[in-house]
This record gives C-alpha cells, structure tokens and sequence, in this order.
C-alpha cells in the first residue's frame, strides 16, 4: 500500500471569486518514495501539500494518509494523524524564538504527552543527528540560516514520522547551506521516510527520484529522476 493517494483532488477557495487552486490532481506517493514538486507561483503546490499534510481538505476527491482517508476524519483525528505521521520542514523555519534548539525540537513531543525527560534526550539526540549537538541551548537568533533549518528538520522527526513534507525548504538559504540541508534530506530517505519537497529550483528537485510539475492546478507531467549522486 502506498504513503499517500491524493485521487482526481479539487480545491477550491471562497475568499470573493472562487478560485480553483487545485482542478483534478492524482498522485501516489509509495513508501519510502522521494518526490519534488514543481510549477510556478499560482499552479497549487502549497495547497497539494496543505492536503497532503491534513493541514486543510479538499474542495472534492480523496486524499488518503497511511491508510486512513482523510477526508472521512474528525477535525480532532485529523491533528492526531498529523501529529503522529506527519513532519513539517518550512522554508521561514517557524522556530519559536524564545525557546532553545532542544525545546524547540521537543514541542511536538510535549503535544504528544511525552514526559519531560525523555522529550529531551530524544531531542539532543536529534540535535545530534543534524551536527547540532553543541547548540542544544541556543536559540534561534544565535544560530545560523543553515542552523536554523537543521533545528527545523530534527524538530519535524521529533514523532519518528514516516512522511516529511517540506516546502521550500532551502528557499532561504545559500547555495552551499541548502547542499547540506538537502543531504539530510538524503539521509532521511535512505532511512526509510517517505519525502514531499516543493522546490522551484531545478537542481534541488533533481535530488528527488521523482519530479511532479504543477500547472494550473493540474498534474502537468512527471518525471522520474537518477540521481548520480544518489547511486553511490
Ligand atoms: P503555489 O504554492 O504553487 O504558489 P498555491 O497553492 O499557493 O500555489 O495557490 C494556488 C491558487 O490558489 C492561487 O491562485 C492562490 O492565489 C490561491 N490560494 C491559495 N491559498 C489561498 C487561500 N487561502 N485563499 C484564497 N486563495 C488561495
Ligand atoms: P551554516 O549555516 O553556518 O553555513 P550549516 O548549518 O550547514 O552551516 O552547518 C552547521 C554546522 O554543522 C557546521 O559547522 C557544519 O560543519 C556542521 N555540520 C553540517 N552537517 C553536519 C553533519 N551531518 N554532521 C555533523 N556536523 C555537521
């Protein structure tokens, strides 16, 4: 069975004129798939991923997460869902800026009732995992770009989710930082997590095994990638 099946998916906004953001869009994600988005600004890439993340639901069709149709959820299941399956990698970071790089990373474990001790190790280990373990106690203002987003990823593995979306997630960053973003990204994969990326940069795609262009809210098409880089 697969990760994700969005089935012929429409979504449409009433803020004033309706507009149809997504228009028929079909994509399964298997597990432990690695997939890029593409498509200009306006085509629905944020709204796929708003779906995909139980963060909203579709207008029309199914979009099914680990098995369960989430359009058939609760609001309340529809956040437990998220919060058990569902890492979040975003391209503003979305730190909390009074909290240090181990309390932010253990923020979806306190919403998970884990106790306080274990909330921290896991999360210094994590910190670890991402060349961060000397910077459990700073906050996000006294790191880096790159480090900002190394917390962002260890705090979106906080609930061993078996799905991570990211939107953007090197959109702030150099050229030389995204590269090593992307390889944990890499590491996440070969690890066993399924990968939803939304990038409009080419070279970031390509990292993926599978490239989808959005246009107009449609699936315009796909391709599949062979990364060399990744063939070692
Ligand atoms: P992308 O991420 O590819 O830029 P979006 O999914 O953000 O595309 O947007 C697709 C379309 O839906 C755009 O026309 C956008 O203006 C519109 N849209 C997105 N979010 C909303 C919203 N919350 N309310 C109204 N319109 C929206
Ligand atoms: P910056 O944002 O300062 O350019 P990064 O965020 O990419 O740098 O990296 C932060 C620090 O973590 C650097 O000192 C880097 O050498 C180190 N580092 C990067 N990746 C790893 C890793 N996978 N394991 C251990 N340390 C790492």
């Amino acid at each position: 069975d697969s990760a994700v099946e969005v089935r012929d998916v429409r979504k449409t906004y009433h803020v004033g004129e309706p507009v149809r953001a997504l228009d028929g869009v079909s994509l399964e994600l298997s597990r432990g798939s690695y997939t890029a988005v593409m498509g200009p600004s306006g085509s629905g890439k944020s709204t796929l991923m708003n779906l995909v993340g139980c963060l909203d639901t579709a207008t029309e069709g199914t979009v099914v997460v680990d098995g369960r149709n989430v359009m058939e959820l609760s609001g309340r299941e529809r956040t437990r869902l998220r919060g058990q399956e569902i890492g979040f990698v975003f391209q503003t970071f979305n730190l909390m800026p009074r909290l240090s790089a181990v309390e932010n990373v253990a923020l979806p474990m306190v919403a998970q009732g884990t106790p306080r001790a274990e909330r921290t190790e896991l999360s210094l280990t994590l910190l670890e995992r991402v060349g961060l373990g000397d910077r459990a106690e700073h906050r996000p203002n006294e790191l880096s770009g790159g480090q900002r987003q190394r917390v962002s990823v260890a705090r979106a593995l906080a609930n061993d989710p078996a799905l991570v979306l990211a939107d953007e997630p090197t959109g702030n960053l150099d050229t030389d930082t995204g590269d090593r973003i992307m390889e944990l990204f890499a590491e996440l994969h070969a690890a066993g997590n399924t990968v939803l990326m939304v990038t409009h940069e080419r070279r970031i795609a390509e990292q993926s095994d599978r490239i989808v262009h959005l246009l107009d809210g449609t699936v315009d098409r796909e391709e599949s990638v062979n990364s060399p880089r990744r063939s070692t």
